[in-house]
């Protein structure tokens, strides 16, 4: 099969035909886009390289289903509506089973959030998957990590923290799970759900957001520098799954403060909009739970339940030391 038979029947027969806000899609040299009056379009691009963003053992249709979630977790973050999306392409070679697999969990995910994919890159290489998503948000709108104020309350999304992380620690072998818990750690790892309606119900509530990829603790440091200030942490108070409270505590906090791959949301929040937020969390269907508090003092001081304070000498997930 050639190179454009491959994107035919992959990813452009299973794009829909032009709409009005994408009047060209795949098959020119660029795509047409007719941007939504009073928004600002937001961009973002992630790439999936085997071996250091997925493990060869991933099932394609999970592996597409990944690749689009870690992007839209990117959106959500901001709060921006999905519009569009690009897909570049590395593959070894045309393995039908594998690029059925895979657009199968890649669109499914797709017309979930109401995406569309309007062109990309293929080319032969080593497996490697690059991203591209467009959003939308209303002008001056979109949550960023610079926002956060002294005195706003922290919050973290989901139930799971912490247990893509325990996934591969099982695959490593560095932990042995139990096979019901390890098929639920796995598929927190490999089918992240990315808090597309949440992050979009944070507008005008959140002062700052960003997205759990690399661990909460270097995740939350993002927001903390780029708005000059530091937060109290209450460990305990991170959400734990049911799986990951049956491991010894060092491990329920390791994989929680600095897990990653995660894909919730943190943000932060004057106390005054507490009530809309519990609203807003229960209209998206997605638990949220405060953790700690944005203080004046830069840096990020951790605390248990007890109010002792924590030196855990946690490092979040970096790509170039593990
Ligand atoms: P060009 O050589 O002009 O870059 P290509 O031959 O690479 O164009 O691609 C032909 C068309 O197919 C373009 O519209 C491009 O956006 C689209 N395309 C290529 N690869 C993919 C892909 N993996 N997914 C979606 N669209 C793709
Ligand atoms: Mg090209």
């Amino acid at each position: 099969m050639g190179e454009f038979d491959l994107i035919r029947r992959f990813f452009k027969d299973q794009s829909r035909p032009p709409l009005d806000a994408v009047p060209v899609g795949i098959g020119d040299d660029c795509a047409v886009i007719n941007p939504t009056a009073g928004m600002q379009w937001l961009v973002s691009s992630d790439m999936l390289v085997e071996g250091r963003h997925f493990l060869s053992t991933v099932a394609p249709e999970r592996l597409g289903h990944k690749a689009l979630a870690v992007n839209l977790s990117d959106l959500a973050a901001c709060g921006a509506t999905p519009r569009a999306f690009t897909l570049a392409l590395s593959l070894p070679r045309v393995d039908e089973a594998f690029l059925t697999g895979f657009s199968r969990g890649l669109f499914a995910l797709a017309q979930a959030h109401g995406i569309e994919l309007v062109g990309g890159d293929t080319t032969a290489g080593p497996l490697n998957i690059c991203i591209t998503v467009m959003g939308e948000a209303p002008r001056g709108q979109a949550i960023l990590r610079s926002g956060a104020c002294v005195g706003d309350d922290v919050y973290v999304s989901g139930t799971t923290l912490g247990d893509a992380r325990l996934a591969l620690e099982a695959f490593r072998g560095t932990v042995n799970l139990p096979g019901e818990d390890f098929t639920l750690a796995r598929q927190a790892m490999e089918c992240p759900q990315p808090r597309v309606a949440l992050g979009q119900a944070l507008r005008g509530l959140a002062h700052s957001a960003i997205d759990v990829s690399d661990g909460l603790v270097g995740d939350l440091g993002h927001i903390l520098k780029a708005s000059g200030l530091g937060a109290r942490l209450e460990v305990d108070a991170l959400p734990r799954s049911a799986v990951l409270r049956r491991q010894p505590m060092a491990l329920q906090r390791k994989c929680g403060l600095a897990g990653g791959d995660d894909y919730e949301l943190v943000f932060t929040a004057p106390a005054a909009v507490a009530a809309q937020l519990a609203a807003a969390a229960a209209a998206s269907g997605t638990a949220i739970t405060r953790i700690g508090r944005i203080e004046a003092e830069p840096g990020l001081r951790l605390f248990d339940a007890q109010g002792q304070t924590l030196d855990l000498g946690l490092s979040s997930f970096d790509h170039f030391k593990s």
